[in-house]
């Protein structure tokens, strides 16, 4: 039977496990103890799951017939069709799949190397950022307003550290939302007493081994907590401040250094049928220089929403489908506070400079607004002038909002344009909609067409 090897053991991999099941002989290989949920980590520190509710187990792996090896590849001869592991084993392959992720960014800035200074995505990281919190850590900053620091910033708070949030951005998810679709999650973070630093650039770490402040580019410094009770011990093993930079992701590719793989600035260079530009050689998820398949260009935003489907779609491609993969949509969210908020496609924000848009807004209640359940929800829906094709959208309610950015992204993917969406025949119910009269994306909609040219 063809073997199939696959480097890296996240989603990318655990889909096309299940999928070339008992059809392929397939290996994983991957480094660490656990696959993790990596979108459940900031609710382990809150306190709301147990951490080993986090860990996959490898029964999801193993239970596909899958052969799972706990190592590290660090070279591959794509000539000889062979890996290499930092364990010593060599493995021969068929077809090989580079899976291998991506790994948080740590800005080059003096001090970044200190200890207490951290990235969020593995299970030492988690299990070490929650050793701090038991020990009464009393001061944390962590960097990066996207979805990733929003979580981590709410959940060091909610166990009575004393928060800091810096963004070099005005507001706060500015991936994810225009500003003022960001207005509730500012307030509620404010209200949840997290200090937030908007605007403001991260220059400089300070400290001998721990580290001790943290500088801002206007000067400012966010310093540990020393207080009368904190001993010299606890000021010396760093329970004054840890820092946490969540600001971006970076590809796992340094292993393919020199080796022939095409690589572009973020990730393995591949087609529309996850094809490296070597013959056998395939990659997915994170590891991939993601194109947005709305304008084009290569694009951040490294999600399991496009991992998932591009290990999907290769291990049907490798059974012998000739599925294409359409380019990346973005499509997220997060919850801060009381707040449900999401978006997807271009904000009018991304669009500026690469397409002429049109907004429409519209505010209603997640229910009739008779019913004592109902609460509120806001959405904008972004279009091309001209078309009123769909192009983006962002939600911010009371209730959850995955489904609803769901039919926006369906929207922009398909190309339907704001007439479509206001003509579509939504479902209605007292508890779960507006009334039958008004629905929220229709009227997003009618308000891009109300003021349509
Ligand atoms: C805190 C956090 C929260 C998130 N929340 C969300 C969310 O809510 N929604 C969402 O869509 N996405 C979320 N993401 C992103 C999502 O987790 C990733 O997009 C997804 O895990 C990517 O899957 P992947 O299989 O491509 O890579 P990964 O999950 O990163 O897996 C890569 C694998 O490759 C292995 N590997 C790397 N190098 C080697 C090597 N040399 N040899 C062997 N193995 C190697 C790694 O150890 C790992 O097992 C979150 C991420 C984090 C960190």
């Amino acid at each position: 039977m063809e073997h199939v090897l696959i480097i890296g053991g996240g989603p990318a991999a655990i889909s096309m496990a299940k999928i070339l099941k008992g059809r392929k002989r397939v290996t994983i290989i991957r480094p660490e103890p656990h696959s993790m949920i990596y979108c459940a980590m900031p609710y382990v520190l809150e306190g709301i799951i147990p951490a080993n509710k986090s860990l996959k187990k490898d029964s999801l792996v193993t239970e596909t017939g899958a052969s799972l090896i706990r190592d590290r590849v660090v070279r591959v001869d794509f000539d000889g069709r062979e890996v290499c592991t930092e364990g010593g084993r060599k493995l021969s392959y068929d077809r090989l799949v580079i899976a291998t992720g991506a790994d948080p960014v740590v800005p080059r800035i003096h001090g970044s190397g200190l200890d207490g200074v951290f990235t969020f995505k593995t299970e030492d990281d988690m299990m070490r950022i929650a050793g701090y919190i038991d020990k009464g850590l009393r001061k944390a900053v962590v960097v990066g307003a996207g979805a990733i620091g929003v979580e981590l910033a709410q959940a060091l708070n909610s166990r009575g550290v004393e928060t800091h949030l810096v963004d070099m951005e005005e507001q706060l998810l500015p991936n994810l939302l225009d500003r003022h679709m960001a207005d509730e999650a500012e307030h509620e973070l404010i209200g949840l007493g997290i200090n937030l630093h908007l605007g403001k650039a991260v220059t400089a770490l300070h400290g001998e081994r721990f580290v001790r402040g943290l500088v801002l580019d206007d000067a400012h410094t966010i310093r540990e907590e020393m207080t009368d009770g904190c001993s010299e011990d606890e000021h010396s093993s760093g329970m004054g401040l840890i820092v946490i930079f969540a600001v971006g992701m970076s590809p796992n590719v340094g292993i393919f250094a020199g080796t022939g793989l095409a690589v572009g600035k973020d990730g393995v260079l591949v087609n529309d049928r996850m094809e490296t530009n070597i013959p056998g050689v395939y990659a997915a998820g994170d590891c991939v220089q993601y194109i947005s398949a709305i304008t084009g260009e290569v694009t951040p935003g490294k999600l399991a929403t496009n991992a998932v489907p591009m290990g999907r779609l290769l291990a049907r491609r490798i059974l012998g489908s000739d599925e294409t993969y359409p380019g990346f949509y973005n499509g997220a969210a997060t919850k801060v506070g009381k707040y449900f908020l999401g978006g997807t496609g271009l904000s009018e924000r991304s669009a500026a400079g690469r397409m002429d848009v049109m907004a429409g807004y519209a505010e209603l209640t997640t229910a009739f607004p008779i019913m004592p359940t109902a609460g509120m929800v806001r959405a904008k829906i972004i279009a091309e002038r001209g078309s009123h094709r769909i192009v983006g959208g962002q939600i911010v309610s009371e209730q959850p909002v995955t489904d609803k950015i769901d039919i926006l992204t369906t929207a922009v993917r398909y190309g339907l344009t704001a007439e479509d969406l206001m003509m579509f025949c939504y479902s209605s119910q007292p508890y779960q909609s507006y009334f039958p009269a008004g629905n929220i994306l229709v009227n997003a909609s009618e308000d891009i067409l109300r003021n349509a040219p």
